[in-house]
């Protein structure tokens, strides 16, 4: 089988990151998989199940009770938990936290592993996630890290939660993307830190065309090496 192509996109929540993946996957015709749509969905799988996001022990052991696939549609990852089709449900303040919470635990990550690598040893990928570039796919031969303000981000989560008609007050959207911040950088496994050979791409001041086309430029000085 041809190598595939992949395009790894790490970065903070907020950085603008699955809305820059959809458009690039757009653009070099590549399949955009979300994975923190897998950690959101075993969020919520455990948020409905009555388990603490903190109780380790308790989400560790429901772990092979879950049934998650990643199937493609119209260019893209979809997920599927138990067979049923995931949707906006794990895009709530609820799932984040408990995403952030079970994406902790050591189990939890290597549970995910292969569902990602699988997806891109068989299609060009445009991976978009924490640990892309370090730990799932660490051959990709473009890695980009995506930064920006914490208050350009907040305001921009802000935005997205307010057109979906969530009641979420500014105040509290930057605080939850402080604490998730922190969150998932200061943790043991898998920090969302860049890696050694990403491109640091900071966008607090691009709007989501400036920002698609300082990719773009970015990624085609590799591919046109
Ligand atoms: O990207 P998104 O905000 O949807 O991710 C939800 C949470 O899942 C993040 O806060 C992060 O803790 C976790 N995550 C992760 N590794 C990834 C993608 C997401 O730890 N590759």
């Amino acid at each position: 089988m041809t190598e595939t192509f992949k395009i790894a996109l790490d970065g903070p929540s907020g950085s603008g990151k699955s809305t820059l993946a959809k458009n690039l996957a757009k653009h070099y015709g590549f399949v955009y998989i979300d994975t923190g749509a897998l950690y959101r969905t075993i969020g919520l799988f455990v948020a409905e199940r009555g388990i603490a996001s903190d109780d380790r022990e308790a989400i560790v052991a429901c772990l092979p009770d879950i049934n998650i696939e990643m199937k493609l549609e119209n260019g893209g990852g979809v997920v599927y938990l138990g067979g049923k089709r995931i949707g906006n449900e794990i895009r709530t303040p609820l799932c984040s936290k408990y995403a952030s919470d079970v994406s902790k635990i050591p189990e939890v990550r290597a549970f995910l592993l292969e569902t990602q690598r699988d997806i891109a040893k068989k299609n060009n990928v445009i991976m978009d996630g924490r640990d892309i570039g370090t730990v799932i796919l660490p051959d990709a031969q473009v890695k980009i890290f995506v930064t920006a303000s914490i208050e350009a981000r907040a305001k921009r989560r802000f935005a997205e939660l307010q057109e979906r008609g969530d009641s979420a007050t500014y105040e509290e959207v930057l605080a939850d993307m402080k604490w998730r911040d922190a969150n998932d950088k200061n943790r043991n496994i898998a920090p969302a830190v860049p890696a050694e050979d990403a491109v640091m791409f900071d966008n607090s001041g691009l709007n989501v065309e400036e920002t698609l086309s300082a990719a773009i430029e970015i990624i085609d000085k590799v591919i046109k090496v």
